[in-house]
């Protein structure tokens, strides 16, 4: 599985790009699929370690600075959906894929190729492709690729939040282990991300809002016609009573 995605990071690097190709190194690392795996930890990791407030080591392979593009990626500038500005010579570019592009040839000396930076690597423990929607979960399940990705994944739950570390690091160890190692087996019973995420929680309140916005005016409206039903009750009643009393005085 890592292999695969090694090989795939080059195939992604070895192609030619327009003209100035230049001196750019062969990075063995996809863009593409390290930009997964921030997502997937962005969506179903972050959201539980920032509520246990609780900062992850330097072995940690998931921290910001073991993602070699996470530099780059955040000095990319999403103006318009046909326009992209690179935040280090603020050059414009039509499409997302065209920005890639021009990192990998200008600006790929501020990539850290240091050994254990490819967060791609990462992608098999931490289910890159149920979150990008590919084919990948149709496909059959290898009892051996499952238990490599189990065995990767178990360890970073070990280096990240080390349950010596006190009663936070263990919990977080916990839904680790919930959130992305269970579902590494073919037995098909544990589903990732089985805790939840930033996207569900979002969402949630989305909807919570839009109910409150729709049933706000219904509420008023029912107040209002109530109210103008009481009033036009009691006049008619004083009308009633008035016209009683003057029948029975005349
Ligand atoms: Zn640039």
């Amino acid at each position: 599985m890592i292999q695969s995605h090694v090989l795939l990071g080059s195939l992604f690097y070895s192609r030619n790009f327009e003209q100035e190709q230049e001196d750019a190194p062969e990075v063995r690392c996809s863009r593409d699929r390290s930009r997964a795996a921030w997502k997937v930890i962005d969506q179903y990791l972050t959201p539980f370690v920032e509520k246990e407030n609780y900062q992850l080591s330097k072995k940690c392979r998931l921290l910001p600075e073991n993602d070699m593009f996470r530099d780059q990626e955040e000095h990319k500038i999403y103006l318009d959906r046909n326009e992209w500005r690179c935040g280090y010579c603020k050059k414009s570019f039509r499409e997302e894929k065209f920005i890639d592009q021009h990192f990998d040839k200008r600006h790929y000396n501020l990539l850290d190729l240091t050994h254990g930076k490819c967060l791609a690597d990462l992608c098999g423990a931490l289910h890159c492709d149920a979150a990008m929607n590919s084919k990948s979960s149709r496909s059959k399940c290898n009892p051996e690729a499952a238990a490599r990705n189990r065995h990767l994944c178990e360890s970073l739950a070990d280096s990240c939040f080390p349950i010596s570390e006190g009663p936070s690091a263990s919990r977080l160890h916990e839904l680790f282990l919930h959130q992305f190692c269970e579902a590494h087996s073919c037995s098909g019973k544990h589903k990732p991300f089985s805790r939840g995420g930033k996207d569900q929680g979002s969402f949630f309140r989305l909807a919570v809002g839009a109910l409150v916005l729709v049933l706000l005016p219904v509420f008023y409206l029912f107040l209002y016609l109530i109210q103008s039903d009481m009033k036009g009750r009691t006049q008619e009643l004083r009308r009633i009573s008035k016209s009683g009393w003057k029948a029975k005085s005349a």
